[in-house]
């Protein structure tokens, strides 16, 4: 008989966008996650650590380091309980048995790449067609929860909201008015279709620039009294108009630049903190004025959660989160990268999902859940099928959770500063010590304690259980 509850070895991602040395919260985690002497360099990014069977970074045994959680469950596949045979698994490990999703803490300090997740049918094409760089055939929606406070662009703004946009900005009616999308767009503005047009239009403007530039500056001449921007800034298209927007907002405070926008004042700020970082790393980049201009930027204080369904259109801004998502590390990129790193336009535009609604619609709930007790956990309602969450955070007594019919991966973010800190697998009756940043494996059916001020942030699989709630939060 093997273990129920199995401490894993996990490893972090370093793309360039993440948090870098003691600022990401990884560094913090990292030591005990990965079960080893982990030296951390102040200046590498520590952009996401992962906890999960996906090839692209598989957990390992913390007892057997040499032997993958995947191979172990493919030995004990009545640890997934109800899993096996159910969901698509990774086209690369497909002969080992899998949990159904990636669990990630993630950390970034500038925009990740302007991205959707394919769907399954999409996914499968590319992946058929460029195996290498489409690891998946699979989609992958995700959920994001705030750790730090948050800000992250979602999916479309209201028709409403965009057509004010581009109404009330002159600089950027100026600079998109020589497109014949935009003129289309704005003859119809709750037009998908239409919407999608000039978004691909505006995207598929290259950093150099373009007949556009030149009518451009005149208006920024007239509109702000500013002199023509000087030349070097001529260099990008968005570039010039992204600065001139900037320098009014400095020149007439905060607010000025969305100020006949549908925006309120606190969401006018918050964009125009998200224009300063967007052209801080990406200047430039055409997808700058997609982000602020055509997004929801969705802000979550510490617990709140969103979701983004496949093909959804997002880019995280800043701060530290809980990702979790289905069996996939599929990616199309429009923006926010180098120019020679971006996915093909037109199979992106096609995919882009377009449903323009309100940023409160990407949030979803967390309630009381039925299936703890003692102090209790919350639990997420998350649309996907592959994955829920749940938390746990009792201070002075501990939380039982009653056994699931999948598995569950958690990571223990807090433990208590003085005296011993446990979970319990009452199940087969033994008692673990445990310490901050520590990940385990929990297999289905197991009953597990989270002694008195351990905090544990856990994904797992059990399509009942989840909707198993009490009073809202
Ligand atoms: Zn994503």
């Amino acid at each position: 008989m093997t273990d129920h509850i199995i401490r894993l070895q996990c490893d972090a991602q370093n793309y360039p966008w993440g948090k870098e040395g003691s600022d990401s919260i990884i560094t913090d985690f990292g030591p005990e996650a990965s079960g080893r002497d982990w030296k951390f360099d102040e200046n590498t990014p520590y952009a996401e650590l992962w906890m999960t069977t996906h090839p692209n970074l598989p957990s390992k045994l913390y007892n057997n380091p040499s032997k993958l959680l995947s191979k172990h469950l493919d030995e004990h596949p009545e640890l997934l309980g109800a899993v096996p045979g159910k969901f698509p698994k990774p086209v690369e490990g497909k002969n080992d048995k899998h949990v159904p999703f990636v669990f990630k803490i993630l950390t970034c300090k500038q925009a990740l790449p302007l991205q959707i997740h394919p769907d399954k049918k999409l996914a499968a094409e590319l992946h058929a067609r460029d195996p290498k760089k489409f690891a998946d055939a699979n989609h992958k929606p995700e959920i994001a929860v705030a750790l730090t406070p948050f800000l992250g662009f979602a999916g479309f703004a209201p028709f409403d909201r965009i057509e004010s946009n581009l109404r009330s900005v002159p600089e950027l009616a100026q600079f998109l008015g020589g497109l014949g999308s935009y003129t289309e767009y704005l003859d119809d503005p709750t037009s998908a279709d239409k919407l999608k047009a000039l978004v691909k239009d505006i995207l598929a403007m290259n950093q150099k620039s373009s007949g556009l530039v030149e009518s451009a500056k005149d208006t920024i001449k007239a509109v702000t009294g500013l002199a023509e921007p000087e030349k070097e800034r001529g260099g990008g298209d968005a570039q010039g108009v992204v600065r001139s927007l900037i320098e009014r907002i400095e020149r007439d405070g905060p607010g000025a630049v969305f100020a006949g926008t549908m925006w309120n004042q606190e969401q006018r700020q918050r964009i125009e903190k998200a224009l300063k970082k967007t052209q801080e790393f990406y200047a430039g980049d055409p997808g700058i004025i997609v982000a602020c201009f055509f997004m929801n930027l969705i802000e979550l204080t510490p617990g709140e959660a969103m979701y983004v369904q496949e093909d959804g259109l997002h880019a995280w801004l800043d701060g530290q989160i809980i990702e979790l998502m289905a069996n996939s590390d599929d990616v199309l990129n429009a923006a926010f990268l180098e120019p020679g790193e971006k996915d093909d336009l037109n199979i992106f535009v096609d995919a882009m999902r377009c449903d323009p609604r309100p940023a409160e619609t990407y949030k979803i709930k967390r309630q009381r859940w039925t299936m703890s007790e003692g102090a209790g956990a919350e639990v997420y309602q998350v649309p996907a099928e592959e994955f829920s969450l749940y938390h746990v955070a009792g201070e002075s007594t501990s939380t039982t959770i009653k056994p699931l019919n999948g598995p569950t991966i958690a990571i223990l973010t807090s433990v208590p500063s003085s005296g011993t800190a446990t979970i319990v697998d009452k199940t087969a009756g033994s008692t673990i010590d445990v310490k901050k940043g520590q990940v385990y494996f929990i297999a289905a059916g197991t009953t597990v304690e989270f002694g008195a001020g351990v905090e544990a942030w856990a994904a797992f699989y059990d399509d009942q259980a989840r909707e198993q709630t009490g009073d809202m939060k």
